[in-house]
């Protein structure tokens, strides 16, 4: 510093214009150069000239808003400061730039602008005279000092109070003393504004004040507050805290506001404005206090780093990620029972069972307000409304709702971020949910648990477990967050196609709610109700535009869709929209002419040639104009022609499915060929019904191809399933397999209108399955008049709704012979019952 004493700065300078803050005589700062204009400066004059006055530049602060700065100069700041350029360092990374290094040497006052391009020059009035520079500030006031001695030994004072208080052990305080032990008087404020911590408002004052004694003045109250914030800091203080606990605690005591002390380290300016914004986000997030911690280091990191590192860019997404994440912020729950019913039910037709039991759900948490309840787990087929209901519900509640699709997830670090070791890693999807959301008591759709996969990168559903589990979500810790985020006020919602993919330990934690398809008549309301008038609307339709009469809808049902949800026929009638949007708008174009014809005869004529308004009604020709040739035709009947063809019913995630067996026999050695993707328990079906007709065959006359009374003689036989790239399985089939044999060896034909399902044990008895209703429907939706299902599922009859059961002839069997029975027209007699066990004599 006291090497530039004496030096006479250019008439003329070079002016570089920043926004990164104040220079002053006396300190060093690192300055970002990138606009064009000081670019060519540091090129044509820094990195060319020779001379040491070549390295003296002239520092003005950009007082214009960064935001709206533009190509052209903006009115200069009348007093710069004159810096040597210590250290130019170029880079190009993330842009092309140069970083200063500058010591500030006086001031100087622009006295007038030379030239504009390509950097301005000025003509400049020195107004620090260097040369007079001589008084240390540690001698004593002489009388002819008058005000300013006072001013100065008062303000030296207090400086050296500052530097008491410091912990000398730290090198920098060391050096500090030292300096301000040698420093001329003169620069002493210049120097002490440059190293406490002023915001750059403040450090514009003390540039501008040229008058010492003004000087000493305007610093002298920054250096006083200084001072009680630290004995302030002191005050709260534990012995051995580390700097963050120190900053905490006086944010918890209230104690000193905004801006805490700090000295940094070869005087280096202190933050941008920017970080200095963060800073304020990061005290106003109302974060808790160990993220608030983690925060302020992280922020203490960030203000050491060059802009132009790498790391710079991960610590400052993360600080942003932080101060956006919503620590403390919630909606107000608006829960109205009676509302919710209202909303439920005007949103969804049908589903009684489910939205009674959501009801019940919203109810307990009205007279509860902890939410430790179950998680509710709607597991249906696709397309049933389970992903709308879980909106509804947070509409109801007033909460804001976010859908978090699972399906094909199979890294651990998809739900719980990745650290920040990892270069591009980022939170997972809960916390970016949140971070979306806003607010931290949303309501949250898993959708899709069941397709949640597993890798080597760890299983997701683990990670799920530590979400949904009410014990321990109250500190989940997010990889990238890396400190916990209370996850207790969310209202966590799953959907599920099936429960059997779904790993145990996550299915223990929730409720099962099961969302069984449609019947044809539920989806024509639906239709009608909401798909209809939604996707009028979507299309910009009217109901006088285009009406879809109730047959239509069902004919698009039955022909055109064959699926448990609604999702293809919302999809089919949006098909139907469009094509009449198409005719709607050649309309209006047409008759466009004609409205904005005059008045008078003309028009009338033009009125009798238009055809009438009216809406367009979509009729069956019209459907299969629009949609299509049907793609689904009712193959039932027309498929169960010949001997050897029966009809049974599966399930399957997507809902019921009608399914066929076909079996035919071919001279051979009594071998069983099976194809159709079978599973285990499906092979096993088929050899347990082999062994029953075998045992049987006498009883209903079974014979082989010429006539033998053991069926399987010199014969071999081929069963198969249709549809074969979907994989079957389950003991539902048995009673199905039956029937179909039974056929092929009695050379009768099945009924064409039944279908069946149950499974069958070697004696000939049929045990209950599961998914009935689903079954149940699918039957019906394919026309079937008769199905036969187990003695022991007639209790599961009463889901179905009325109109299914009246249409439907219900058989229930106890018994294969029930079976066989009721399968083929006229019955299947024995010639002595085959079920009937040989009569126990007593020996007695
Ligand atoms: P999922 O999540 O079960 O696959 P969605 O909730 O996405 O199905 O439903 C598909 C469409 O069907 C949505 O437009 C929804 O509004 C409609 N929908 C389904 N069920 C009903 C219902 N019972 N009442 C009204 N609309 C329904």
């Amino acid at each position: 510093m006291t090497s530039n004493v004496g030096i006479q700065i250019p008439s003329r300078l070079p002016l570089l214009l920043t926004h990164e803050g104040v220079l002053l005589p006396g300190s060093t700062m690192r300055i970002s150069v990138d606009t064009p204009r000081n670019m060519h400066l540091v090129r044509s004059r820094l990195l060319k000239g020779t001379s040491l006055k070549s390295t003296i530049i002239g520092v003005i602060p950009n007082t214009r808003d960064p935001e709206h700065d533009t190509d052209d100069l903006p009115t200069l700041h009348s007093i710069g400061t004159a810096g040597m350029a210590v250290q130019v360092v170029g880079s190009n990374w993330p842009k092309p730039h140069y970083t200063l290094l500058i010591t500030g040497v006086c001031r100087f006052r622009v006295s007038g602008l030379l030239k504009e391009r390509p950097f301005p020059l000025a003509e400049v009035e020195q107004l620090d005279k260097l040369e007079q520079y001589t008084t240390p500030a540690t001698e004593g006031v002489t009388a002819e000092d008058g005000e300013l001695g006072e001013l100065s030994q008062r303000f030296y004072q207090a400086a050296v109070q500052l530097v008491g208080m410091l912990d000398m052990s730290v090198p920098v305080v060391a050096k500090l003393k030292r300096l301000l032990d040698s420093l001329p008087r003169e620069t002493l404020p210049d120097v002490v504004a440059s190293m406490i911590r002023t915001s750059n408002k403040e450090k514009l004052q003390v540039l501008d004040a040229v008058s010492l004694e003004e000087r000493f003045r305007k610093t002298l109250p920054m250096l006083t507050r200084q001072i009680e914030g630290l004995k302030l800091l002191q005050k709260t203080r534990k012995p051995r805290l580390d700097d963050d606990k120190r900053v905490l605690s006086v944010r918890k005591s209230g104690g000193f506001p905004g801006r805490q002390f700090s000295l940094e380290d070869e005087g280096e300016d202190e933050d941008g404005d920017d970080t200095a914004a963060l800073e304020r986000k990061v005290h106003g997030a109302n974060m808790p206090e160990a993220a608030f911690r983690v925060c302020l280091k992280e922020l203490k990191r960030l203000k050491k780093m060059p802009q132009s590192m790498p790391e710079y860019a991960l610590t400052r997404n993360y600080l942003d990620l932080m101060v956006e994440l919503p620590w403390s912020k919630s909606t107000k729950d608006c829960l109205d029972i009676r509302a919710a019913r209202i909303l439920l039910d005007n949103d969804h037709y049908a589903m009684d069972k489910l939205k009674r039991r959501v009801l019940e759900y919203l109810a307990v948490r009205q007279l509860k307000t902890s939410l430790k309840g179950p998680i509710l787990c709607f597991v249906g087929p696709p397309g049933v409304g389970k992903t709308s209901v879980g909106r509804s519900i947070a509409r109801t509640l007033g909460r804001e709702f976010h859908r978090i699709a699972l399906g094909g997830v199979c890294d651990q670090s998809d739900i719980r971020g990745h650290r920040r070791t990892y270069v591009g890693s980022m939170p997972g999807r809960i916390i970016n949910g949140l971070k979306t959301v806003g607010v931290n008591n949303p309501v949250f759709l898993l959708d899709e648990v069941d397709k949640l996969g597993k890798s080597l990168q760890g299983d997701p559903a683990a990670a799920l477990l530590e979400v949904l589990d009410p014990e321990q979500n109250h500190s989940f810790t997010d990889h990238y967050l890396n400190v916990a985020f209370d996850l207790s006020q969310v209202l966590f919602i799953a959907t599920a196609n099936t429960t059997a993919t779904i790993p145990p330990a996550l299915l223990d934690r929730m409720e099962v709610l099961q969302v069984p398809g449609y019947t044809q008549e539920e989806k024509v309301e639906i239709a009608h109700r909401h798909l209809i008038p939604n996707q009028l609307e979507q299309h910009g339709l009217t109901p006088q535009q285009l009406q879809i009469p109730q047959d239509t809808t069902q004919d698009v049902i039955t022909r055109y869709t064959r699926e448990a949800g609604v999702r293809s026929l919302e999809r089919k009638i949006g098909a139907i929209c469009r094509a009449v949007a198409v005719k709607v708008a050649e309309g209006q174009k047409v008759t466009k002419p004609e409205a904005s014809a005059p008045e008078g005869p003309v028009q009338e004529q033009g009125d009798m040639a238009a055809p009438p308004e009216m809406p367009i009604v979509i009729d069956h020709i019209a459907l299969k104009d629009i949609l299509g040739p049907p793609l689904f035709e009712m193959e039932v009947s027309e498929r169960l022609t010949l001997p050897g063809v029966a009809l049974g019913l599966a399930w399957t995630p997507l809902g019921g499915e009608i399914m066929f067996v076909e079996a035919s026999r071919m001279e051979g050695e009594g071998q069983l060929t099976l194809t159709g993707q079978l599973g285990d328990v499906m092979k096993e079906s088929a050899h347990l019904a082999i062994s029953w007709l075998r045992a049987n065959a006498k009883n209903y006359q079974l014979t082989n191809m010429v006539g033998a009374p053991d069926p399987m003689e010199g014969t071999d036989i081929h069963l198969h399933f249709p549809a074969g790239a979907v994989t079957k399985d389950g003991p539902s089939a048995g009673v199905t397999i039956v029937t179909c044999l039974a056929s092929l060896f009695s050379g009768r034909l099945v009924r064409s209108d039944v279908a069946m399902t149950g499974e069958i044990t070697l004696r000939g008895l049929v045990l209950p399955v599961g998914g009935i209703k689903d079954k149940v429907l699918a039957a019906h939706r394919a026309g079937v008049k008769r199905v036969i299902l187990p003695k022991r599922n007639e209790k599961d009859l009463e889901e179905l709704p009325a109109n299914v059961r009246a249409e439907l002839d219900f058989v229930t069997a106890a018994n294969l012979d029930d079976v066989l029975n009721a399968a083929f027209d006229g019955g299947f007699p024995a010639t002595t019952s085959a079920h009937t066990h040989p009569q126990l004599i007593s020996k007695l």
